[in-house]
């Protein structure tokens, strides 16, 4: 087949603007024209601040280095996430979810073997924050990248959500990417039911041969104009609500290099650090607290920085769509699925989904052969984040409210996580278990060991242990070794 001649890109969100970027720089020489369609009167979703690793590689594939956006987007680094409060067992009560550093190698695999021990009721430490180096790197508010020559970092980033988009959108339209502001008021359809042409408010009709739907929680194309289900993820993930509050940062103190998830009565509550503010939030469900006693629990855990600061409420579609890619669409962001913002996965799984669309249009030689596999990818990759955020909630040992005992107790979980479960509560082979899953898990070995280990999942009764290093131990190694990684603040802000 031919390539598409024109590529119309409906939604200037991040969703929209990245994908834009993507398929502009892979595919300008072939001559494909991509136009972005983006209505002002709609505007957009306005969070989405953390990321995972991938969005290194998304800077990487467009030659973009991180003097040149960082700045422009307020961005910081990111080591991990911590979790406090969503266990109650003792000495597990905060534990960290890192990124992996090539420096872990020997502590990060004592701290699987302490998990293993402690598993099988043997005493060990086996809190992640206490074995890697990028919590030791976070706890001491460092930057993740080495003053000098030095192993491998992994890390991630927080941004300005709006910064970012205004960043990608120039660097989009100086690629070549045609901008259209207006309002789509109706969407024209082929007889066959592929998607022809969108009509402006203005009068303007804008015709396409491949269309991405970039539009929102809504699916202006995908959902509502070619009627693809949605499925929600209501069964296991609850929360579909969030309110947004911003703080200043603290005077004088460092700018902290890690995402804090603290779990509330009804939810978590995100802190992200940037370099002008921090960007904070309560997901919740509206099956168990009101948004007005949300927005008090919230300010409540923020205290006085959050004296005067206006809140924004949020509605958040949860699950996925059937098929991302139906007919000449393909639904990329919000309008293709979203998984609550737990683990930041949203942008990374933008990210997979236009590569693997590029992926599957060349190998097809543009056609739509590979239509049906790229779903299942998708999907899979889908499936796999959410198992991963479904066992937070699924570990967690707060004993409050009825939100935590219900979430705890729901019988919807996948056959592979609860096949997880069992191997890990039984004592049994966990390292066989991960590997007979395979890449589906998405996430990787060192990440459920954290998330496991990290919420004490550990029976009661511990005997005597053999020689195992201790989290003090531990800490005495990655404390010195953090301490040839540049202040956080100093790094950004050379301050
Ligand atoms: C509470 C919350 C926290 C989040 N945190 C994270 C996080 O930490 N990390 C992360 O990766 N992701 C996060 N996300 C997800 C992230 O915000 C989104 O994935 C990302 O912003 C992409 O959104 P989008 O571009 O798909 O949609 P939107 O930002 O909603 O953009 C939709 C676009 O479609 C346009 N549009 C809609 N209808 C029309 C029409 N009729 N005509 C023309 N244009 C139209 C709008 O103008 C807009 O430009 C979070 C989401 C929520 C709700």
């Amino acid at each position: 087949m031919t390539p598409p001649q024109h590529i119309a890109i409906v939604g200037g969100g991040t969703a929209g603007w990245m994908t834009a970027c993507l398929l502009r720089q892979r595919w300008r020489e072939r001559g494909i024209e991509i136009t972005l369609i983006e209505s002002a009167e709609i505007g957009t979703v306005g969070v989405g601040e953390g990321s995972t690793p991938y969005l290194r590689r998304f800077f990487a594939t467009l030659g973009i280095a991180e003097r040149d956006w960082m700045p422009a987007c307020d961005a910081t680094y990111k080591c991990g996430i911590r979790f406090p409060g969503w266990s109650s067992v003792e000495g597990y009560e905060s534990y960290v979810h890192p990124f992996f550093n090539e420096a872990d190698r020997e502590l990060g695999n004592q701290f699987f073997t302490n998990a293993c021990l402690r598993r099988r009721g043997q005493a060990a430490d086996a809190n992640p924050q206490d074995f890697f180096l990028a919590a030791e790197l976070a706890r001491q508010r460092r930057a993740p990248l080495y003053k000098a020559e030095g192993p491998g970092t992994d890390y991630a980033y927080h941004f300005d959500a709006g910064k970012l988009g205004v960043f990608l959108r120039g660097h989009a339209v100086g690629l070549g990417v045609r901008h259209v502001v207006d309002t789509i008021a109706r969407v024209e359809q082929h007889e066959g039911g592929d998607i022809a042409a969108v009509h402006l408010k203005g009068g303007t009709r804008i015709a396409a041969d491949l269309f991405v739907d970039c539009s929102g929680f809504k699916g202006l194309l995908i959902n509502e104009t070619l009627g693809e289900p949605f499925l929600p993820y209501r069964d296991n993930l609850f929360n579909d609500r969030a309110i947004a509050i911003p703080t200043p940062l603290v005077d004088g103190e460092d700018i902290p290099s890690e995402t804090v998830s603290t779990a509330l009565r009804h939810g978590w509550a995100w802190q992200i650090p940037l370099t002008t503010r921090y960007g904070n939030g309560y997901v919740y469900s509206s099956d168990f607290i009101s948004d007005d006693d949300a927005e008090r629990e919230l300010r409540e855990h923020l205290g006085a920085a959050a004296e005067g600061a206006s809140a924004r409420r949020l509605r958040m579609r949860v699950g996925r769509v059937d098929r991302h890619w139906s007919r000449n669409c393909v639904a990329v962001g919000l309008a293709q699925g979203f998984i609550e913002p737990l683990e930041a996965t949203a942008l990374m799984l933008i990210q997979l989904s236009v590569e693997g669309l590029i992926a599957a249009l060349e190998a097809d030689d543009f056609g739509r052969g590979r239509q049906a596999d790229y779903n299942r990818r998708v999907n899979g990759m889908f499936e796999g984040v959410r198992d991963y955020v479904v066992a937070h909630y699924r570990l967690n040992t707060r004993r409050d409210t009825d939100y935590w005992r219900a979430n705890r107790a729901h019988r919807h979980i996948s056959d592979r996580l609860a096949s997880l479960l069992d191997v890990w509560d039984r004592g049994g082979d966990f390292e066989a278990e991960l590997e007979s899953h395979g890449s589906a898990l998405m996430y990787l070995r060192p990440s459920w060991y954290a998330l496991f280990a990290g919420m004490g999942r550990f029976p009661a009764e511990l005997r005597a242990a053999p020689q195992a290093v201790t989290a003090a131990q531990a800490k005495a190694r990655l404390g010195p070794m953090a301490t040839t990684f540049s202040s956080h603040r100093s790094q950004l802000l050379g301050q």
